[in-house]
């Protein structure tokens, strides 16, 4: 018989970190709990599991780990405990034991595997996908995709799909910075920064990478475009694939490290961001992990760095006020803790009104691939976040990460509402124009 707890190498875990006192104060902020309704599907409920496999007072099971799996790891539950559990670590770590073992949903492994294939493949393979999806829009067929998958969102390829006719608009944009190129600062230079450019985002967000480096240069930034750099690891790490992100960070650790000086790594994707950031969490051998460590300390949110930086030079006026609603990323809010520096940017622009919205850092349902693996509990938890967006009037929804970004704008289209979906960084670089 198959041993269900196959393994990556283990994820190693503080052996000081707090253990649960099973106070409840993370319940109402996990959306998971909030629509799945019982307590294997809180975050109490769901370390007491862990901890039972770990001592292995539990066998694992079909219905244990599909609890697991049905968390979206946004973290919230560690924004919400007093004792600093680390939710998100146990996690990781308890996936990577599981990884591969027949108790998980097959279906949604399989997609898990396809999607992290598609958007870290070469790029050779990429340039011939973009093209390839150019023709497909160009004959209709995202448009024919979109109704399928209108009509299937709760299924994994419905999910898949919409997510992809979502992220068009994007993808249509300007393509991404080569690697090994520099770009000067407009001014004399205040700071030399790297740019991670990601897998998902570097291929459908090229746009976004360009209007970061438009507003970094705008501000005294020389950028530049390390070569050699990879996916951060976060969506394999997600999914317990412990080997498969150690891999990426390793590379990543060659790469920054080739590229010279640098005062700061900059993200303009939350999950990324807080995968570099927290990079030594993979690694328990002390020379890989001090190397993760100097990488991490450098990891900067491009718009915490824009509200350090800032104003902007020479920011000029729209034609009318633009109404904003801020959505956190999980992975900025609880897993980086910048919440304050977007906001703060955004309401220095002219012409921009940002109207607050409820539980803005509630999770969109996004979650990495969550939203493929597990559609239905995804539908659920985004239906939350449109019914908070529709109460107020706005023009444009922000959200730092691409993830969140297809996800509103999927779950928008199907629901007939025109806000604009765009990226904070997209809404500065327009008044630089
Ligand atoms: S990570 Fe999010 S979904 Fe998972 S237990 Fe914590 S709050 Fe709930
Ligand atoms: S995770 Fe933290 S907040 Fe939640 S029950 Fe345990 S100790 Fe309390």
């Amino acid at each position: 018989m198959t041993d269900p707890m196959t393994t990556d190498a283990p994820i190693p875990l503080l052996a000081t970190a707090p253990e649960c006192v099973h106070c409840g104060f993370c319940l109402p902020a996990c959306p998971t709990y909030d629509v799945l309704g019982t307590e294997m599907d809180s975050p109490r409920g769901r370390l007491a599991l862990m901890s039972a496999l770990e001592s292995g007072d539990l066998a694992p099971t079909r219905a244990a780990v599909g609890h697991l799996d049905a968390c979206l790891g946004c973290r919230a539950c560690e924004t919400a405990c007093p004792s600093g559990v680390p939710y998100g670590e146990r996690l990781e770590a308890t996936r990577a034991t599981l990884h591969d073992s027949p108790l998980r949903d097959r279906r949604a492994a399989q997609a898990s595997r396809w999607i992290r294939a598609a958007v870290t493949a070469p790029a050779w393979m990429q340039r011939l996908g973009a093209g390839g999806q150019r023709v497909l829009r160009a004959v209709g067929v995202d448009r024919l995709a979109e109704r399928w998958a209108a009509r299937h969102p709760d299924t994994h390829l419905g999910a898949a799909l919409s997510l992809w006719s979502a992220g068009s608009h994007w993808a249509a944009q300007r393509p991404s910075p080569a690697p090994g190129t520099t770009f000067a600062p407009s001014g004399p230079r205040r700071m030399r920064v790297a740019l991670h450019l990601g897998c998902m985002q570097r291929w459908m967000f090229g746009g976004v990478h360009r209007d970061t480096i438009d507003v970094l240069t705008a501000l005294g930034c020389e950028v530049v475009v390390p070569v050699g750099q990879g996916c951060c690891g976060a969506l394999a790490a997600h999914e317990g694939a412990a080997d498969e992100a150690r891999g990426w960070m390793r590379h990543n650790l060659d790469a920054y490290e080739r590229a010279g000086p640098f005062d700061a790594l900059v993200v303009n994707a939350a999950g990324c961001g807080s995968s570099l950031a927290d990079a030594a969490r993979l690694f328990d051998d002390d020379a890989t992990r001090e190397r993760a460590v100097a990488l991490g300390s450098r990891v900067r949110d491009v718009l915490d760095l824009v509200a350090e930086l800032g104003p902007l030079p020479h920011a000029r006026w729209t034609h009318r006020t633009q109404r904003v609603a801020y959505h956190d990323a999980c992975h900025l809010a609880h897993a980086q803790g910048v919440r304050a520096a977007p906001r703060r940017v955004l309401e220095g622009l002219p012409g921009l009104e940002l109207v607050a919205l409820a539980e803005a850092d509630r999770c969109c349902g996004s979650a990495g691939i969550y939203n493929v693996t597990q559609p239905a509990t995804a539908l659920a938890v985004l239906e939350g976040k449109l019914e908070r967006l529709a109460a107020l009037d706005i023009d444009v929804v922000a959200a730092g990460n691409p993830g969140c970004l297809l996800q509103l704008e999927a779950g928008a289209r199907r629901a007939g509402h025109t806000w604009r979906l765009a990226h904070p960084i997209e809404l500065v670089a327009g008044r630089l124009r």
